[in-house]
């Protein structure tokens, strides 16, 4: 698969609707897929491609700002750790669990 069918797999994956706020993505044009591991230089290095790539830790969004939370960012290594290893797995499922509960931990402050 090319780049661009990997999108329409994501989405398809997520029966087309934000994993963040379960918005309907059909006719949205701001779609996006979030990777929960970013795919700047850094993160390529520390985890390779084979799971930056990987649509096990790759999701639909809805937004730029669904996008943003979805992704971990660099602050919370073990967590990094921990989704890689799942992605290996591709458990996504289980990715999905954990990163939804992280932003509503970090939504509440804990
Ligand atoms: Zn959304």
């Amino acid at each position: 698969m090319n780049d661009k069918e990997l999108v329409y797999e994501v989405f398809r994956l997520d029966d087309w609707r934000c994993v963040v706020c379960g918005s309907n993505l059909k006719n949205n044009l701001y779609a996006q897929r979030a990777h929960v591991l970013s795919q700047g230089k850094r993160m390529r290095k520390r985890y390779g491609n084979e799971v930056i790539d990987n649509t096990s830790q790759q999701f639909a969004t809805c937004s730029l700002e669904c996008n943003k939370k979805l992704s971990i960012g660099y602050a919370y290594p073990l967590l990094m750790d921990r989704i890689a290893e799942l992605t290996r797995q591709n458990k996504r499922e289980e990715i999905l669990e954990i990163v939804l509960k992280h932003i509503q931990e970090k939504e509440k402050g804990v």
